[in-house]
């Protein structure tokens, strides 16, 4: 199930994880992460731990708290479960140049165990523990939009009491797991800080520890 990751990236240049030969096919506490990445462009994964693998969407805007609010999620390669634990910058050149960031991360649990056959539905139903995103979502997959061959689905909040107006995007801007900004990993990495910083709000770099830009 890793083939198609495998084969697009080159494991010499990147810091990103191979994945284990074998992977863990049963894990009662199954992670999750959503992981912040300024690649070409900036987007969101949103990577849910199945079967030994992260089954990965990339979700342009981010996820939205709000439930009239439903966000596009492009269904990509699955990624090893290692890859929940990466942050840093992908080498530009490289597949998905750029800085990536745990934005939020934790366990989820499906409301049906039957996961395969809610994918194959295209209608998975899903509650959140991390520490930004909590509460019941699903992904509800959608017919494709313009030329995209991938299979697009929608990230969609529902309503309980974890839903809010709130753009959290905006509002908790730092890594999950290491409290820093786009711009701080970027730094620590040695990667593109003024491309990277373009990814956090200008309000965030302002209030936290300063990464001097010069015009
Ligand atoms: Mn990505």
């Amino acid at each position: 199930m890793l083939a198609k990751y495998r084969e697009k990236r080159n494991f010499n240049v990147t810091a990103e994880p191979k994945g284990g030969a074998k992977p863990r096919l049963k894990s009662k506490n199954l992670s999750f992460v959503v992981q912040k990445h300024q690649a070409s462009h900036l987007h969101y994964d949103f990577r849910l731990e199945w079967n030994g693998v992260l089954l990965s969407w990339a979700v342009p805007k981010g996820p939205s708290l709000d439930p009239a609010t439903k966000r596009l999620a492009m269904a990509v390669e699955d990624h090893p479960v290692e890859y929940g634990g990466f942050e840093g910058v992908i080498p530009e050149g490289e597949y998905g140049g750029g800085t990536v960031m745990v934005w939020d991360h934790g366990t989820w649990e499906p409301d049906d165990p039957d996961v395969d056959a809610n994918l194959e539905k295209g209608d998975l139903k899903f509650s959140l523990k991390g520490t930004k995103l909590k509460g019941s979502w699903v992904l509800v997959r959608t017919r494709g939009f313009g030329k995209s061959t991938k299979p697009s689905w929608l990230l969609i909040k529902h309503k309980d009491q974890y839903a809010s107006e709130e753009d959290i995007t905006i509002t908790k801007p730092k890594s999950a797991a290491s409290k820093r900004l786009m711009a701080q990993i970027t730094k620590a990495n040695d990667g593109d800080v003024e491309k990277a910083a373009k990814a956090d709000p200008s309000t965030a770099s302002k209030a936290s520890a300063p990464v001097k830009q010069t015009a």
